[in-house]
């Protein structure tokens, strides 16, 4: 408020008696170390550069943050980038000065005090008086990086307990259900020295089922623990939707499940791992035809809407109730009697990794709808619009 007060006594310095004046500059000196020691007291260094990348302010922190030259103090006037030790630092503000670099953030790992600490570096332009300045800020993000280990640390090993004690929940009934046979098996020939072969039959049948069961547990236990190295490539989804149905086809026909597909043309490509998208295409529709048990209709769409390729699977199945629904992505919950449970969790999983999202609608008695969303690269979508660009122009 002084300094608008101030900016008055400057316009007309004359006419101003000097008793008032002086009192004016002692308010706004007061004023001016109050705003200092603010300053000062931020946790982020600042340093503030004037357009012509010389130093007009920094604070107390950014000495404490960032190492500077020897025998080079920061000072007003100064080059910044004159003055920072860390080679690294300094060329990228070099570049930023210099216009080279966009003003994105970046970290930096660098040895304070014999400890490697991780820096941010960031930018906020002001203006002042119609003049630009820069604010670089350095924030010593260390901290928050170990918190974020810690919690990831945490979160995986509470999932890891959530699935051990679901796997060995599931490996018991299976395990019953054998040694039962067994039993039935011992008895029957200790009864009667023999066995028919349609006994035989039926006791091995079960077990070999079992024998089954534990095996996809297995498998799905591994595909679920095992970190997913998956690899974005720039590609197609529509053929990998294309690749899948044709594989599935078959399957369908035996159960008498009706497949259309209508795919918008001209699709930008996405950042996608088509083994890990397949995979999950595979367990949604194997759970759309375990639900159509007397057959029915699959329907799947794909079209773009806004920055996302949107795939829809409908199904005319069994339907699920609002709190099913609420649980299906959870590991281990499954309502079939051979199932896993880990099928949809994988399908979510898959899906956090390609930055996308997934949603279900249902009805009971009706069928159920999967929609997936993708994020569509930015690169693609400008691609995209210059190609359409290109097409008005042709017709
Ligand atoms: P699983 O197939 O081994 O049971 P999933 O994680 O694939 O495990 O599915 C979990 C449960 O979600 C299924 O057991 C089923 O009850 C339900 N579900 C999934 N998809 C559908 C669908 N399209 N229609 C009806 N129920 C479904
Ligand atoms: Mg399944």
């Amino acid at each position: 408020m002084s300094n608008k007060l101030l900016k008055k006594v400057l316009a007309d310095f004359g006419n101003f008696p000097s008793g008032e004046v002086e009192k004016l500059i002692r308010e706004e000196v007061v004023e001016s170390d109050i705003y200092r020691a603010l300053f000062d007291s931020l946790p982020d260094g600042h340093v503030i550069i004037d357009k012509d990348t010389k130093l007009r302010l920094f604070n107390k922190t950014m000495n404490q943050i960032m190492p500077q030259r020897k025998g080079i103090k920061l000072k007003e006037g100064l080059l910044l980038s004159s003055s920072i030790s860390d080679d690294e630092v300094r060329n990228f503000l070099l570049d930023i000065v210099s216009g080279k670099d966009k003003l994105e953030p970046r970290d930096f790992s660098i040895e304070i005090g014999g400890e490697v600490r991780t820096i941010r570096v960031e930018f906020v332009r002001l203006y002042v008086e119609s003049e630009a300045y820069l604010d670089i800020r350095f924030r010593d993000i260390s901290e928050d990086i170990r918190k974020e280990v810690r919690l990831r640390r945490s979160e995986s090993l509470a999932s890891m307990t959530t699935m051990a004690a679901g796997i060995a929940h599931e490996i018991k009934n299976p395990l019953a259900a054998m040694k039962i046979h067994l039993q039935l098996m011992r008895k029957a020939f200790s009864r009667n020295g023999s066995m028919t072969g349609e006994e035989a039959e039926k006791y091995l049948a079960v077990i070999d089922e079992e024998t089954d069961h534990l095996n996809s547990i297995a498998v799905d236990f591994l595909f679920a623990v095992k970190p997913m190295n998956v690899e974005l490539k720039l590609s197609s989804l529509a053929s990998v939707i294309d690749d899948t149905l044709s594989f599935l086809a078959p399957e369908a026909e035996e159960k008498n499940i009706r497949v259309t597909s209508s795919i918008q043309s001209f699709l930008p490509r996405i950042m996608l791992d088509e083994r890990y998208v397949r995979q999950s295409l595979l367990n949604i529709i194997e759970n759309a035809f375990a639900a159509m048990k007397d057959g029915g209709e699959l329907t799947v769409t794909l079209k773009q809407d806004g920055d996302y390729l949107v795939l829809r699977i409908g199904d005319t199945g069994t339907g699920m109730s609002e709190e099913m629904m609420s649980k299906i992505f959870e590991p281990y919950f499954t309502t079939k009697a051979t199932g896993t449970g880990l099928g949809l969790t994988l399908v979510y999983k898959i899906m956090k990794e390609h930055n996308g999202e997934i949603h279900v609608n249902s009805e009971l008695g009706k069928g159920t709808v999967f929609s997936l969303s993708f994020p569509v690269p930015q690169s693609e979508r400008i691609a995209l619009e210059d190609n359409r660009d290109e097409h008005t122009a042709d017709c």
